[in-house]
């Protein structure tokens, strides 16, 4: 490959820019009206207005992009992660256009994409799924039908959704009568599809995903676990690995049923089995997600490896490093912090001018950021300003690393979720490892 039209945005679009100027492949930017000045345009080698700020206006316009990689001769596109990256048509448009589409087949995206479809293949493939609906609900009867039979409380989900968005908890009967109807009409207008399904919910439960690569020849591979249960609105906001807190038995039960789910799909190129792992330590398949996933930096620094290079690697057919998966080690522990332009308390998004941006540096201090000094953050867009990622020996040091480093994070003009790292950082579950989904609600009420 010589050339890659990035269909993505902000610290993604940097990211990869970043891996290929290390393969030497050129690379090409698409932009919109309100992110002409952000450095993932600047650091391209050519870059392409594609339309004004809304993503349907712009980074989701699949046609007008292809168009451009065409007419711009990119050998392949990568989608990054959210916007066009689990859609199944843009995959397969790209394909047949003849430009590699850097992920899976576009066949596998759309059977991953529907969450009870998915369910569905991990059951016919032994996977242990979160007890739920195997078809969608029909209608609110059949809902409450079927969350009676299972027990409250349940959670009422969109089938195409993501980002925690379209998915409501609902403690009883009322609950789900309420939501019902409302998040249906949310679904179809965020993601085309109403379709929900119930299933379970598991109180007090871990998310625990497995970052897991399926090779050109054929291998599946797991890259270790990232415990990702510091969570605000069902969305992570801090994610580390390895996981405190967790049995060698369970961790490598869970690295089996990863490789399982990969299998049972054939999977080529980075994928993430997403588990959710109750209070005993079961773990159930949640949902795959068939892209590169926001927090894979974690990985990176504990394997070393660099995952956008295997990702087009295997898009090109080319054998990966490795062969085998002992030769696939992981070393010290690393946290990744999600810093957002919101409020700390509220979680509203905070759009306006950065002013001040500076970052600490250091020994194991990654930042992966999407904005800079001068650039705005506009409402059209995820209000991510920067991944800040630690790495050292042990989980104590690096955790020290993070409480320290973030205190050196000058960002002026929005506001943004610092703060409440530092409180999750300061807090004794947080500090022994024993956190889970709804442990971040818990200290904001003041519960330690
Ligand atoms: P990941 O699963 O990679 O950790 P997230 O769960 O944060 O990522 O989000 C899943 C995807 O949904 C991401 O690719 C993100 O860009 C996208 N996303 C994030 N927030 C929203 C939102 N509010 N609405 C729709 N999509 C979103
Ligand atoms: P998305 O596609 O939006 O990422 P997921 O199904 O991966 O949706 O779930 C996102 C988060 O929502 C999980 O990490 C977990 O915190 C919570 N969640 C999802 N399903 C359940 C469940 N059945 N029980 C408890 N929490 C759940
Ligand atoms: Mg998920």
């Amino acid at each position: 490959m010589k050339k890659i039209l990035i269909a993505n945005r902000g610290e993604i679009a940097l990211r990869i820019i970043r891996t290929c100027k290390k393969m030497n492949i050129e690379t090409i930017a698409v932009y919109s009206e309100a992110d002409s000045d952000l450095p993932y345009v600047k650091q391209a080698d050519s870059a392409f207005l594609i339309g004004p700020p809304p993503v349907a206006q712009s980074y989701l316009k699949a046609q007008e992009i292809l168009d451009i990689a065409i007419k711009e001769g990119a050998d392949a596109i990568h989608p990054g992660y959210g916007l066009l990256s689990e859609n199944a048509q843009f995959a397969k448009m790209t394909e047949d256009a003849g430009i590699r589409f850097i992920g899976p087949d576009s066949a596998v995206i759309a059977s991953m994409g529907d969450k009870i479809k998915a369910r569905n293949t991990m059951i016919q493939a032994g996977v242990p799924v979160v007890p739920g609906q195997e078809s969608k609900s029909a209608d609110l009867e059949s809902a409450l039908a079927f969350a009676q039979k299972a027990g409250y409380p349940v959670m009422l989900k969109a089938s195409n959704g993501g980002g925690g968005v379209g998915m409501v908890h609902c403690k009883d009967e009322q609950a789900l009568t309420q939501h019902f109807e409302s998040t249906k009409k949310r679904s179809e207008s965020y993601f085309g599809s109403g379709d929900l399904f119930i299933e379970k919910y598991i109180p007090n439960a871990r998310h625990i995903e497995v970052q897991i690569f399926g090779s050109a020849d054929g291998e599946i591979y797991h890259l270790f676990e990232r415990n990702c249960s510091i969570q605000r609105r069902n969305q992570k906001i801090i994610e580390e690995s390895p996981s405190p807190n967790l049995s060698d038995d369970a961790r490598a039960h869970i690295f089996k049923v990863a490789i399982q789910a990969a299998k049972a799909v054939n999977y080529k190129n980075a994928g993430t089995i997403e588990m959710i792992v109750d209070e005993n330590e079961n773990a159930y398949f949640l949902e795959m997600n068939t892209r590169l996933q926001v927090e894979h930096p974690v990985t990176e620094m504990i394997t070393g490896i660099d995952l956008v290079e295997w990702q087009i690697l295997t898009a090109q057919n080319i054998p990966l490093p490795v062969s085998d998966q002992h030769q696939i080690g992981e070393k010290g522990h690393a946290i990744e912090f999600r810093v957002y332009a919101e409020d700390p308390v509220t979680f509203y998004p905070s759009p306006g001018e950065i002013n001040t941006a500076t970052f600490p540096e250091g020994e194991g201090v990654r930042i992966d950021l999407g904005y800079e000094q001068g650039n705005k953050i506009t409402p059209y867009y995820d209000p991510m300003i920067a991944k800040i990622i630690f790495s050292d020996q042990t989980r104590e040091s690096c955790l020290k690393k993070a409480e320290h480093a973030l205190n050196e994070v000058q960002i002026e003009g929005v506001k943004t979720n610092i703060p409440l790292f530092q409180q999750v950082l300061k807090s004794e579950s947080f500090k022994q490892g024993k956190y889970h989904t709804q442990t971040l609600e818990q200290l904001k009420k003041g519960e330690n």
